[in-house]
């Protein structure tokens, strides 16, 4: 939902959760960014300004206690941030601090042991790197022929079918995917990178948020897969290994946690069930809605809405 409208959302009986992932000072991309995962810096601004004239800010914790009986204020509201974005520190931080926000951020930890970018973060440099190309040629594993790309828009309509078809197809390795694509184009293979839409959070930079009372930490898997996908063994080791680390490097303890893709096919009793054994209580999914919250509701599936 565009951050100009997202207060629209606000109501008595309810509790918005917003869900972004990072916040920027610039975006002067043609490929990149273009479903607005980073917003900018004032739009930022304006969007909490809104915000607060209109509703009441609580934490993930909050939520918590309101399952527990305890009153839930008129117009709540939630920030989230999922993936671990540096940006998420040095832009988004300063200004939630200004309005006096809290916020919880959803980190995956391989993203902040080894500045990992995400696959189609990385699929998505090799197009914007191949922008002055006036043809690519992509052979992806689901289509017989290969695809040949010229107009803007035809690369952007194939950049959301790979987000769609990877995203519910368990067969396609991401990664694989990832670096397929990236040679095709005339790259070496990339894992990192260094732009404000890719650099991640380090771990001083976590204990640096997770020092501000304002601000929690939870887990968001190790290597963001999607859970419902994963086995048993696979599925315990990205939610044990990912809580391991942010205590280990960070000192955290959390019992926050946030699906990675978090669409309804993403999750499932299976994955909530492990969640629970490592003492999670809340894990916000990403399918639109607004909550409602009392002792019945189910903190595993609490709805978000995307803000663009
Ligand atoms: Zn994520």
């Amino acid at each position: 939902m565009r951050f100009d409208v997202c207060s629209n959302f606000l109501s008595e009986n309810s509790l918005c959760v917003f869900l972004l992932h990072g916040v920027v000072k610039n975006s002067n991309y043609h490929y990149r960014n273009f479903n607005r995962k980073h917003i900018l810096a004032e739009e930022f601004d304006f969007f909490l300004e809104t915000l607060m004239k209109n509703g009441t800010p609580v934490s993930m914790d909050n939520l918590i206690e309101y399952s527990n009986e305890k009153m839930m204020p008129e117009n709540a509201f939630a920030i989230t941030f999922d993936d671990g974005f540096e940006n998420n520190l040095s832009v988004a931080a300063p200004i939630l601090k200004q309005y006096n926000v809290p916020a919880t951020f959803y980190l995956t930890t391989d993203f902040v042991a080894n500045n990992t970018m995400s696959w189609i973060d990385r699929i998505d440099w090799a197009f914007e790197q191949s922008v002055a190309c006036p043809l690519i040629e992509i052979s992806v594993p689901w289509r017989k022929i290969p695809v040949k790309l010229e107009a803007p828009s035809s690369r952007l309509s194939f950049l959301n079918e790979i987000r769609k078809t990877v995203k519910n197809d368990r067969s396609i390795n991401q990664h694989k995917l990832s670096s397929s694509i990236q040679r095709q184009l005339g790259y070496q293979v990339v894992y990192s990178g260094t732009s404000e839409i890719d650099t991640k959070l380090n771990w001083e930079d976590v204990k640096c948020l997770e020092q501000c009372d304002l601000f929690t930490i939870g887990g968001h898997t190790h290597s963001h897969p999607i859970m419902s996908f994963l086995s048993e063994t696979e599925l315990l080791h990205e939610i044990g290994y990912c809580l391991s680390l942010l205590k280990k490097h960070a000192g955290i303890t959390t019992k926050h946690f946030a699906y990675p893709e978090g669409m309804s096919n993403c999750y499932n009793q299976k994955v909530i069930k492990s969640l629970k054994s490592f003492g999670i209580k809340c894990c916000p999914t990403a399918e639109h809605g607004v909550n409602q919250i009392s002792s019945k509701s189910d903190l595993f599936k609490l709805k978000r809405i995307f803000v663009d």
